[in-house]
């Protein structure tokens, strides 16, 4: 990775603006890089504690940003300087904004069936221009997986959005990331969700006031339980100093 990193918990977490990973991204796009790119909360870098498989795709992934205020706190706290929060949700909308300039090819898998395709048209609502060349929802099993991949290629993204939830998305990235030949994969979470108007983002004073994962935790009581990774995070930070 050409940024500083700062290693949080086993995570290598860059210490980048958003306009650098914008700029890092469209780098590896011009390379045909093929390679996975990763959003890290504090929920996931928690999840890597226990998912070896997921601590390995991280600690390879081209590039991993600062998403959330637990990651930017932890980096400061351990004496890295992270200029801002580069969060998963924002960073697509960079580069979609960017896209149709740039002629980047887009493609969304992931979320329940409809949502990629509402997402879609919001993207073509949002960046007039913009080429989403596929969508595809992210409920299948192994034997859908073959057309999926075929589907995946043969429309040529440029940027690939795996929106199946942590672990799941990098997992995948991470298992079909040759054979599908994309330059660049991020796994994105709930972004298509948000973008389709079926979920709602923290307001931007409760963002400011690093308090999003307090509002996704109200908005989704099947996460309050997954709010608990927040002070085991802190703690564990805390020893890691
Ligand atoms: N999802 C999916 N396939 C699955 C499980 C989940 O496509 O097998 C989608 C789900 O519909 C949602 C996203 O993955 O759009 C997960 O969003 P969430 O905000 O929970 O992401 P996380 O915070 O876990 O990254």
């Amino acid at each position: 990775m050409p940024f500083q990193t700062i290693n949080i918990l086993g995570v290598p977490v860059a210490s980048v603006t958003m306009t650098d990973a914008v700029e890092q991204v469209e780098k590896y796009i011009d390379e045909r890089a093929n390679v996975q790119i990763a959003t890290a909360n504090a929920e996931m870098i928690m999840n890597a504690q226990r998912d070896e498989r997921l601590m390995g795709i991280l600690r390879k992934a081209a590039l991993v940003t600062p998403d959330g205020a637990g990651t930017v706190w932890a980096a400061h706290h351990l004496g890295c300087e992270m200029p801002e929060r580069v969060a998963g949700y924002d960073l697509v909308q960079e580069l979609l904004k960017r896209a149709p300039k740039k002629n980047h090819r887009v493609y969304f898998f992931g979320s329940a069936p409809g949502v990629a395709d509402k997402a879609k048209a919001e993207a073509e609502r949002r960046y007039p221009g913009i080429n989403i060349v596929g969508t595809r929802n992210g409920f299948f099993t192994k034997v859908d997986e073959p057309a999926i991949i075929e589907d995946i290629r043969k429309s040529e993204p440029d940027i690939l959005l795996a929106a199946l939830g942590v672990p799941k998305q990098e997992k995948w990235i991470d298992s079909h990331l040759p054979e599908l030949g994309v330059p660049v994969a991020i796994g994105v979470g709930g972004t298509l969700d948000v973008m389709a108007g079926v979920m709602k983002r923290a307001p931007l004073w409760m963002q400011r006031a690093k308090l999003e994962w307090l509002f996704r935790g109200m908005m989704q009581p099947k996460r309050a339980g997954r709010l608990m990774a927040l002070p085991k995070f802190v703690i564990k930070v805390m020893h890691q100093k």
